[in-house]
C-alpha cells in the first residue's frame, strides 16, 4: 500500500513504525474473511482492510480521531484473527494500537462514555477495587438478564458468589516437589485472582508437582492489557514497567528460567512488553529479556513432559482456542496435544478460528456485537458434543460461563486434576 507522510510525521516513532507496517498491506482482503465483526455487519468499515485505511487516512492527514474511526475501531475486538489470516504478515495490532492510542488522546467521547472508561481503567486492575465493585453489582444480579445495554453486561459480571481471595496470590515461593528441573515466576494477574482464584492454585500445583519452584514475585499485578486496549498507555505501561522491576529482582536474584502466565490476553501482552517499551531508554532492554522469558502454561508443560495419571470422570474434551492464544501467541495445536496426552478425547468446535466476544472490557463496551458473538460460539459448543469445556483464558471463561449446561474450566485445572490434583470444581456435576 502507497503512504503519504510527511518527513516531520515520520519522526515520531510510532507514526513510522505504523507507516511500515501499511506498507506490507497489499489490500487483498483476504482477512475480511475471518473478521468477526466483518461477518456480523457486512460492512467493509467493520473488517480490517476498512480499519486499515480509516488508520492510514486518520494518521496521513495528521488529524484527531473522527466519531466514524472511533466507532469502528471500538467495535474491533482486537481478536487478530486477520493477523492469522493475512498472507502479507501485516502486524495489525500495533497498527490497532497505535489507532486506539491516538483515539484516546485525541476523541472526545460522550461523558457517559468516558466516565465508563475511565471507571474499568481504574477498578479492574485492582483486584481489592474490583471485589467491592463486584459485591456492590451483586445487588443488581437478581434483575441483571433484563437490565439494558452497558449496565446489564456489567451486572452479569458478578458472580453468585465470590470467592474469598487465595493465599496463593500473595508474594511467596512454591517449592518444586522432587528434584527442581526449573525456577519460573507466576503473573497471577488481576481479575482472575478475584473471579476465579482456583486457576493460579491449580497451576501453582501443576508446576510445582511437574518438579518447577513457582515464585511469586512481590510488587507484581495486572499485565497492563486492560488499559492498553482502552488507549491508554501511561497507565499500561506503568503496568508494565512494575512488573518488569518484580521479576528483575528475581532474574538478578536466584535467577528465573521462564515467567509463567496462565491468562493468554495477559500472555500476548508480556510478550509484547519489548516493543511496547522500544523507545525507553531505561527499560528496553529488561522490557525484551522479560518478553523473551514469558511462556503461556502449556508452552512450559510441554517443555518439562506431562505426567498423566489415571483419573475416573468425563473424558470428552471441546478446547476453546482463545484468540489471544491462537492469533496473539499462535500457540493452537499445542494445548489440543497437550490435552489429548493426558487421556482426553477432543471434541472440535466448529468455527473455532472465530472470537467469542469476550476481548477484554470490550463485552462491556460493546454488549450488542460480544453477546452476538456469544450466541454464535454457544452454538458451536454445543455443536462439539462435549462433555466439558476447556479454555486457557479467564475473559473466555467468564463471558461464556452459564450459556450452557456444560462445566467450564481452565486447562490448568484440568491437567492439574488430569496429573494427580484435584477434581476441578465444576467437574463435579459432570459426567463420571
Ligand atoms: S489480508 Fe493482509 S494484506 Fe490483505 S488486506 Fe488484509 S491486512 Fe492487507
Ligand atoms: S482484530 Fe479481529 S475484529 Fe479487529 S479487524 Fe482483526 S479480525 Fe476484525
Amino acid at each position: 500500500m502507497q503512504t503519504n507522510f510527511t518527513l516531520a510525521q515520520l519522526s515520531d516513532p510510532d507514526t513510522a513504525q505504523s507507516e511500515k507496517i501499511l506498507r506490507t498491506c497489499v489490500h487483498c482482503g483476504f482477512c475480511t474473511a475471518t473478521c468477526p465483526t466483518y461477518l456480523l455487519t457486512g460492512d467493509e468499515l467493520d473488517g480490517p482492510r476498512g480499519r486499515i485505511y480509516l488508520i492510514k487516512d486518520m494518521f496521513e492527514g495528521g488529524q484527531a480521531a473522527s466519531a466514524t474511526v472511533a466507532k469502528h475501531i471500538d467495535r474491533c475486538l482486537s481478536c487478530l484473527a486477520c493477523m492469522t489470516t493475512c498472507p502479507s504478515g501485516v502486524h495489525y495490532m500495533h497498527l490497532v494500537d497505535h489507532a486506539r492510542k491516538h483515539i484516546a488522546r485525541t476523541f472526545r467521547r460522550p461523558i457517559g462514555e468516558r466516565w465508563l472508561r475511565k471507571l474499568l481503567a481504574v477498578v479492574l486492575p485492582r483486584p481489592a477495587l474490583f471485589r467491592g465493585a463486584l459485591r456492590l453489582a451483586g445487588f443488581g444480579r437478581p434483575i441483571a438478564r433484563i437490565l439494558p445495554g452497558r449496565l446489564g453486561a456489567m451486572t452479569r459480571l458478578a458472580p453468585a458468589k465470590l470467592s474469598e481471595a487465595s493465599p496463593v496470590d500473595r508474594p511467596q515461593v512454591f517449592e518444586a516437589e522432587g528434584a527442581r528441573l526449573k525456577r519460573v515466576a507466576l503473573l497471577n494477574g488481576c481479575v482472575q485472582t478475584v473471579l476465579r482464584p482456583g486457576i493460579n492454585e491449580a497451576t501453582i500445583r501443576l508446576l510445582t508437582r511437574h518438579g518447577v519452584e513457582v515464585v511469586v514475585a512481590a510488587g507484581a499485578g495486572c499485565c497492563g492489557a486492560l488499559t492498553h486496549h482502552l488507549g491508554e498507555e501511561s497507565p499500561a505501561l506503568n503496568s508494565a514497567r512494575r512488573n518488569i522491576a518484580a521479576w528483575w529482582r528475581e532474574i538478578e536474584g536466584q535467577g528465573l528460567d521462564a515467567i509463567v502466565v496462565n491468562a493468554s490476553g495477559c500472555g500476548t501482552m508480556v510478550k509484547d512488553y519489548g516493543f511496547l517499551l522500544r523507545e525507553d531508554r531505561g527499560w528496553a532492554e529488561k522490557a525484551a529479556k522479560v518478553a523473551a522469558l514469558t511462556r503461556d502454561i502449556t508452552e512450559i508443560l510441554d517443555e518439562i513432559g506431562l505426567r498423566p495419571v489415571r483419573q475416573e470422570g468425563p473424558r470428552r474434551v471441546a478446547y476453546h482456542s482463545a484468540c489471544s492464544m491462537q492469533h496473539g501467541q499462535g500457540l493452537d495445536a499445542l494445548p489440543r496435544r497437550l490435552i489429548a496426552s493426558a487421556g482426553f478425547e477432543l471434541c472440535e468446535i466448529p468455527d473455532g478460528h472465530l472470537c467469542c466476544g469476550s476481548a477484554g472490557s470490550y463485552s462491556i463496551l460493546q454488549p450488542g456485537f460480544a453477546g452476538q458473538l456469544k450466541t454464535r460460539k454457544l452454538a458451536n459448543i454445543a455443536r462439539a458434543k462435549a462433555e466439558v469445556l476447556v479454555a486457557g483464558n479467564i475473559g473466555c471463561l467468564e463471558h461464556l460461563a452459564g450459556g450452557l449446561d456444560l462445566p467450564m474450566i481452565h486447562t490448568a485445572e484440568l491437567l492439574d486434576w488430569a496429573t494427580g490434583g484435584p477434581k476441578p470444581a465444576g467437574l463435579n456435576s459432570a459426567a463420571g
